[in-house]
């Protein structure tokens, strides 16, 4: 897999990665709102490109991924290039994973995807994933200059979706001391470029040191099992129709905070990463200096949802360095729903 990571990336290297995998016309995809960005991208690729198909939206309805298929198959696509958010490269890796065509991505947010061979696919109400080596990009163009137009709020959830990514990977069964500094890095980078991006949105170096963070947190997930926090996450996000990125912002202090006391080189890690004592309780704050959601009741969640979605997160098997009953999923649920402050995971076992 091949990266590339420069300002104008995306308009003068894309062509050359389609070229390099031998590819003659690429099917460009992107969500409605990126569609311009996909265009100039398209043009830049000139007759490589079989046609830009800017129908993405959040979580891979199952009816958008048939319609993406079918395009493709009419274009007579050899590959093709997602342009936009985890949406845009979410619906190329359905396009990947039902016709085997190649998938470069150009991301555009902090999502991660873009380093993973994790596909989802939302049907009936439920979101379903999985992994498939198909899925994984041959190329991935990091282009600072697409993030500078990306919002601060979404920038930030974003940025905080990606440090998720690192932290689970941190306490993963399948972790090892090469992920341990990736994920390090990761979080160290992308938290901060956050607050730097936050006061200058048009920063190139802050953009391209988060683009860098994306890239390493979204290593660590591709490379890992992820646990209690990406669970919670899958729930809010698939049952309850939750935001993604603001989901994993409220979240992850709460998660980290419940299973510190069982992690504790992945805290340490955390903690040299955040400059500071108490990682959960540095992530809430750096959360609320930003301006970013903090609980879930802001999210829309009711307190009538915590117990049915503690009960489904019980319900389903995952790795974790805790055990998780429905009792404790509903404390995380309840302590994220508030948006307390996480207590400090030295002082208390639970949060
Ligand atoms: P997104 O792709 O839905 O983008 C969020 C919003 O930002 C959209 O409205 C989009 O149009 C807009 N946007 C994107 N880039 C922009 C830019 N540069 N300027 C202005 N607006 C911009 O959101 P996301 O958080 O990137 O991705 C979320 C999706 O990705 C979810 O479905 C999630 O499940 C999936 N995801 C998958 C993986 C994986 O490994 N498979 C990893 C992380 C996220």
């Amino acid at each position: 897999m091949r990266v590339v990571l420069r300002p104008g990336a995306s308009v003068t290297a894309t062509a050359g990665e389609v070229d390099r995998l031998g590819l003659r016309r690429v099917l460009v995809v992107s969500g409605a709102r990126g569609a311009d960005t996909a265009g100039a991208v398209a043009d830049s690729l000139g007759d490589l490109c079989a046609g830009v198909h800017a129908e993405a939206r959040m979580h891979v309805p199952a009816e958008v991924a048939d319609r993406a298929v079918e395009v493709a198959r009419e274009r007579g696509a050899d590959g093709c290039v997602a342009v936009g958010g985890g949406s845009s490269i979410g619906l190329g890796k359905a396009i990947a994973l039902r016709t085997g065509l190649p998938l470069i991505a150009v991301p555009s947010t902090y999502s991660g995807s873009e380093m993973t061979p994790v596909w989802g696919l939302t049907e009936h109400g439920a979101k379903r994933t999985g992994r498939d080596p198909s899925v994984l990009p041959r190329s991935v163009v990091y282009d600072p200059d697409l993030t500078l137009s990306l919002p601060v709020p979404l920038s930030v959830t974003s940025g905080v979706n990606a440090v998720a990514h690192a932290v689970e990977a941190l306490y993963a069964p399948d972790t090892s001391p090469l992920i341990a500094l990736m994920a390090e890095e990761g979080v160290r980078a992308m938290t901060s470029a956050l607050p730097e991006i936050a006061a200058e949105p048009s920063d190139p170096e802050a953009r391209g040191r988060a683009l860098y963070g994306a890239w390493l947190c979204g290593s660590c997930l591709g490379a890992t099992t992820m646990g209690l926090h990406h669970k919670l996450c899958h729930v809010l996000g698939g049952t309850f129709g939750l935001p993604h990125a603001e989901t994993h912002t409220v979240v992850l202090p709460y998660a980290l905070a419940f299973n510190a006391p069982a992690a504790p080189a992945a805290v340490q890690a955390l903690n040299r990463a955040l400059g500071t004592d108490d990682a959960p309780r540095a992530l809430w704050a750096l959360a609320g200096d930003l301006g970013a959601p903090r609980s879930l009741a802001g999210l829309g969640l009711t307190e009538a949802d915590l117990k049915g979605a503690a009960e489904l997160v019980a319900g389903q098997a995952y790795a974790n360095p805790r055990p998780v009953t429905a009792q404790d999923a509903l404390t995380v649920l309840e302590a994220a729903f508030a948006g307390r402050a996480p207590r400090a995971a030295a002082t208390s076992p639970l949060i």
